[in-house]
Parts: structure tokens; sequence; C-alpha cells
């Protein structure tokens, strides 16, 4: 992974964001107030807007500052938890490149230091909201997203496989968002009611994750 990829992967996000207006619309209205899709769209929008201003940083440094862009400019609950996440997977690219000075010059991530700093930056979602696997919300796709990443690349597997599979375990992580009661976030004042809806902030992260994979596999066939 270098600044190119994650200024390619932000556009994958943008597109998948704008194309699926109505179903994260809905699914905020059922259970939320209805503005998680304007979130998204204007934290998608405002990253690509900065691809100039991205361009010339290392993959730590660009991280980072799209999280602070983020957290300038994404309202609601999901703003500074996202914010959050590539602040501290940022914080751990560096750390790493610290260690690693002087092996390497061209600013290139290998898969599991990014799938360490992906870790990274789901702790810091748990810390910053409190929550955990089970309550209703992004956690239930980024916990087992991010445990999968992990475990797939500390056995070496090749990334073909890794997407594919980081892919499967984001869609099932969403789905199960279903049948839960949510605890966290606003649709916790609903009870019983939210049983039936998929959470909002759940199946942008799955289509987040879905279009960043598929964007790597692409790349993978040339
Ligand atoms: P708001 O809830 O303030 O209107 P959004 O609609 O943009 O903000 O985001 C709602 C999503 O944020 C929820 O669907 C859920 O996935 C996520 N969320 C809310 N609270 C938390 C929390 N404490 N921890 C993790 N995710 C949360
Ligand atoms: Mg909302």
């Amino acid at each position: 992974m270098n600044t190119e990829h994650i200024i390619e992967a932000a556009k994958a996000i943008q597109q998948t964001i704008l194309a699926n207006e109505n179903t994260l619309e809905s699914l905020d209205r059922a259970i939320g107030d209805g503005d998680h899709y304007i979130n998204m769209k204007r934290g998608a929008n405002v990253i690509v807007e900065i691809e100039a201003e991205l361009a010339p940083l290392k993959p730590s440094e660009a991280l980072n500052k799209i999280g602070i862009k983020l957290l300038s400019t994404i309202g609601g609950a999901s703003g500074p938890l996202l914010a959050s996440f590539f602040i501290s997977m940022a914080k751990v690219l560096e750390s790493q490149a610290h260690e690693n000075q002087g092996l390497k010059e061209n600013g290139d991530e290998s898969t599991l230091k990014i799938a360490t700093a992906f870790a990274a930056g789901v702790q810091a979602i748990i810390q910053r909201g409190k929550a955990n696997l089970g309550e209703k919300t992004m956690l239930d796709v980024l916990i087992p997203v991010s445990n999968q990443f992990v475990l797939l690349t500390t056995q070496n597997c090749d990334i073909k496989l890794i997407c594919a599979t980081l892919i499967h375990t984001a869609e099932q992580g969403m789905l199960a968002t279903k049948d839960l009661i949510a605890t966290k976030g606003r649709a916790a004042g609903l009870g019983e009611r939210a049983i039936g809806h998929i959470d909002p902030g759940a199946k942008s992260c799955q289509l987040m994750i879905e279009a960043v994979c598929k964007l790597s596999l692409k790349e993978l066939n040339g």
C-alpha cells in the first residue's frame, strides 16, 4: 500500500457510498435520524477533494490527514469514530516506519502492517465509542473483519484469499446486525423495535470494505 492506493481507495469508497444513497438513508431513517448517508457522502467527497494535498504525503501522513479532515467534516456519532480509526491507523504505520528505518524507502506498506494498523484503528473506535461486538453498530462488521485480516496475514495467506474472505466476513457481520437489539447509539432507545433492521453504520462499513477489497483484487488482476 502506498499513498496512490489510498487515494484510489478513497475514490472507490466515494463511488460505493454515492451508489447506495437509498439503502443508507432508509436504514438510518428506520432506526436513527436519517442523516447517515449525508454524513458519509460529505466525508467521502471531502477526502476525494483533497487528493492533491494527499498525493505527496507518506501513507501514514495521508491517513492522519484523512482522519483530521473527517473529524471536522462528518457530523454525528460516526464522524469522530471514523476519524479516530484513521488517526490511530496512521500512528501505528508511523511507529512501524521508525522501527524499520533504513530498510525501505518507497513508502510501501506490507499486508501484515496494514492489518496491524487496521486492528489499531478498530481498537480506537471501541475505546472512543465504548461499544463492542453485538451492540448493533459498525463494530459488528469492523471487529470480525479486523480479526480475520490479522489472522490471515499472520498465516501468510495470499491477497486474493484475504480480500475474498474479508468481503464475506463484512457481509456476514452486516447481516447479523439485523437480529440484534442496539445498546449503543441512537437506535439504543428503540429496544426490540430495532430488530429486523440492519444497522446503517454496519452497512456503510461493509460497503467500504467491499469496495477496497475489490479494488485490490482488480489491481492484482492487472
Ligand atoms: P448519528 O447516530 O449521530 O446520527 P450517523 O447516523 O452518521 O450518526 O451514524 C450512525 C452509526 O454510528 C450507527 O449506525 C452505528 O453503526 C454507529 N455508532 C453509533 N454509536 C456508536 C458507538 N458508540 N460505537 C460504534 N459505532 C457507533
Ligand atoms: Mg444518524
